[in-house]
C-alpha cells in the first residue's frame, strides 16, 4: 500500500513529487498499467501514477521517430503513430501496457531479427532522485541510455521517450495447429523464414497452435470485424475462459479439453501490423516467462514437454514460445545472444508454484533469464552471474540513486540494495 499517490500531468509536478518524496524520506515508485505479476511496481512510499501524463509530444514522418510522454499506453501510441503513417516494428501480445512500464521490464514481441521494446528507444528524460531531469541520447549522457533502456524502474522516473519507429505497414497473419514435432523439426526454417514466427504448445496434446505474421503490401483484408470478435473475443476469451473454469473444477477433465485447441483452424488475414500483433486477454491468469540462448528451444520444449507428462501435472494453458534478436542492453534477458522465449500461465486460482519451480530448474538449468516483469523465484545473487554487463548497470544505478530512492522489496530482491 503506497503512503501516498501523486498524478502529474506536468514535469514540474513529477518533480515535485519526487523532491516531496525525498525531503519526506519517502521512497518513489513508477506505475504504469499494473500489468507485471511480479510486485516489481509496488511501493509504501510515494506511488506515482501517469495516466495523465500520457500524450505524443512530436513526431518526425521523414526520420520516423517520436517522443512521448512516459505514460502513454501501447495501445493509444500505436494508434496515434498509426494516424501519422508510422509504427513501432514489433509488439507483444497485448497493448494494455505503458510505454515506460513496458520497456522498464524488458517487455519484447517475436521476430528472430528485431530486438524488444526497450532496442527502440534512442532518447529517454529522467527524473533522478534529487528532482533533476536527466535527458540521455547517443550524444548526450550516452550511458545513460544505454544502460537505462532497461532499468526496472530503479535509476529514476521515465518523464519521456524517443522511440525509432518505421513506416506503418500491413502484416499477413496466418495461424494454423501443427504437429508440435513437426514445428520442433523445421523450427529453424519456420524461426528464419518468417518476420513474426510463435508458437503455442497445447499441453497433454501432441499440437502446437502457430502464428506467421510477414510484412505485405496488400490491403487489409481476409478478417471482417464479425470474425475478428468470433476468434479474438469469442473463441480465444469467453470459450476458453469457461474451458479454464472447466478445468479448475474438474482438473481432470484438462486433458480431454486440450484436445479441442487444434479444431480452431487455418485462419489467414491483413491487417495493420499492430492490430495483428496484440489482442485483447480477458481470460486473467498468472505467468512465468524464461529467456534461455535460441539454440536451446528445441531441448527446451522437450524437455518441458517430458516434465509434464512426468509430474502428472494438468496444464489448460498453451506454452507460449517466441523468438528475439540479441541485444546490447545491460538487463536486457536478450543480452548478448539471439534468444527463445518460453512463457507458461496458469489459470487464477490453480495451483502454479509446482509447475513454475519445476520449469525454471530447466530454464535456468538451459542459461534461462527470467522476464523481469513476470513470476519467478530468482535472486540478485543467481541472477548476477546471468548478465555479463550486471556491475555497469549497478554503477549507473548508484551514481543516479545513490540512497535508494527509487527501490523496492522487488529491486532488493532481484538487483540487491545499493551498494555504496
Ligand atoms: C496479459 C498480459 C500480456 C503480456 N504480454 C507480454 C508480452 O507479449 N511480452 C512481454 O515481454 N511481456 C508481456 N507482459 C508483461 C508486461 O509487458 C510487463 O510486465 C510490463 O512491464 C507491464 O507494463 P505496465 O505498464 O503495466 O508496467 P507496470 O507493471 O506498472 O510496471 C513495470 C515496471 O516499470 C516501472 N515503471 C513504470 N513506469 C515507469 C516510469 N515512467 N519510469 C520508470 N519506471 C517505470 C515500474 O516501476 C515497474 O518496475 C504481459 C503481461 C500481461 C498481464
Amino acid at each position: 500500500m503506497p503512503a501516498t499517490v501523486a498524478r502529474p500531468t506536468t514535469l514540474d509536478d513529477l518533480v515535485r513529487a519526487v523532491k516531496t518524496a525525498a525531503a519526506e524520506g519517502r521512497r518513489v515508485k513508477a506505475v504504469g498499467a499494473g500489468h507485471s505479476f511480479t510486485d516489481t511496481a509496488c511501493t509504501s512510499g510515494t506511488m506515482v501514477e501517469l495516466d495523465g501524463y500520457a500524450r505524443l509530444l512530436r513526431y518526425d514522418r521523414d526520420a520516423a521517430t517520436a517522443t512521448v510522454q512516459s505514460g502513454i499506453s501501447l495501445a493509444r501510441l500505436s494508434r496515434e503513430l498509426g494516424t501519422r503513417g508510422l509504427a513501432l516494428p514489433n509488439l507483444g501480445d497485448v497493448a494494455y501496457q505503458t510505454i515506460s512500464g513496458a520497456v522498464s521490464t524488458g517487455t519484447h514481441g517475436t521476430g528472430i531479427r528485431l530486438g524488444g521494446l526497450a532496442t527502440q528507444i534512442i532518447g529517454l528524460e529522467l527524473v533522478t532522485a534529487d528532482g533533476s531531469v536527466l535527458t540521455a541520447s547517443a550524444a548526450e549522457e550516452p550511458e545513460v541510455l544505454a544502460v537505462g533502456r532497461v532499468g526496472l524502474g530503479a535509476l529514476g522516473i521515465i518523464s519521456a521517450l524517443t522511440l525509432r519507429c518505421v513506416p506503418a505497414f500491413h502484416l499477413r497473419a496466418v495461424e494454423e495447429p501443427m504437429r508440435v514435432d513437426a514445428v520442433l523439426e523445421s523450427l529453424d526454417e519456420l524461426v528464419e523464414g518468417n518476420d513474426h514466427f510463435e508458437f503455442y504448445w497445447v499441453p497433454h496434446t501432441g499440437w502446437a497452435l502457430t502464428k506467421r505474421n510477414n510484412r505485405t503490401e496488400d490491403p487489409v483484408g481476409g478478417r471482417g470485424r464479425w470474425r475478428e470478435l468470433r476468434d479474438r473475443v469469442l473463441f480465444e476469451n469467453v470459450l476458453f475462459g469457461a474451458i479454464c473454469r472447466l478445468g479448475r473444477m474438474r482438473p481432470e477433465w484438462i486433458p480431454r479439453l486440450a484436445r479441442l485447441a487444434p479444431g480452431s483452424g487455418r485462419s489467414e488475414y491483413v491487417e495493420a501490423s499492430w492490430r495483428v500483433f496484440t489482442s485483447p486477454r480477458l481470460v486473467h491468469f498468472v505467468e512465468m516467462e524464461y529467456s534461455i540462448p535460441r539454440d536451446q528451444a528445441v531441448t527446451a520444449v522437450q524437455r518441458l514437454r517430458q516434465f509434464v507428462d512426468d509430474s502428472g501435472l494438468l496444464i489448460s494453458f498453451p506454452v507460449e514460445v517466441r523468438f528475439t534478436a540479441a541485444d546490447d542492453i545491460p538487463l536486457s534477458t536478450a543480452n548478448g545472444s539471439d534468444r527463445c522465449y518460453i512463457a507458461i500461465h496458469v489459470y487464477r486460482g490453480m495451483q502454479h508454484e509446482q509447475y513454475f519451480r519445476g520449469v525454471e530448474q530447466i530454464m535456468w538449468e538451459l542459461g534461462g533469464r527470467p522476464h523481469w516483469g513476470k513470476l519467478h523465484y530468482q535472486t540478485a545473487f543467481t541472477l548476477a552471474g546471468r548478465y555479463p554487463e550486471w556491475d555497469r548497470f549497478q554503477a549507473l544505478r548508484r551514481r543516479l540513486d545513490p540512497e535508494g530512492r527509487f527501490a523496492n522489496t522487488y529491486t532488493e530482491r532481484v538487483l540487491g540494495p545499493v551498494a555504496g
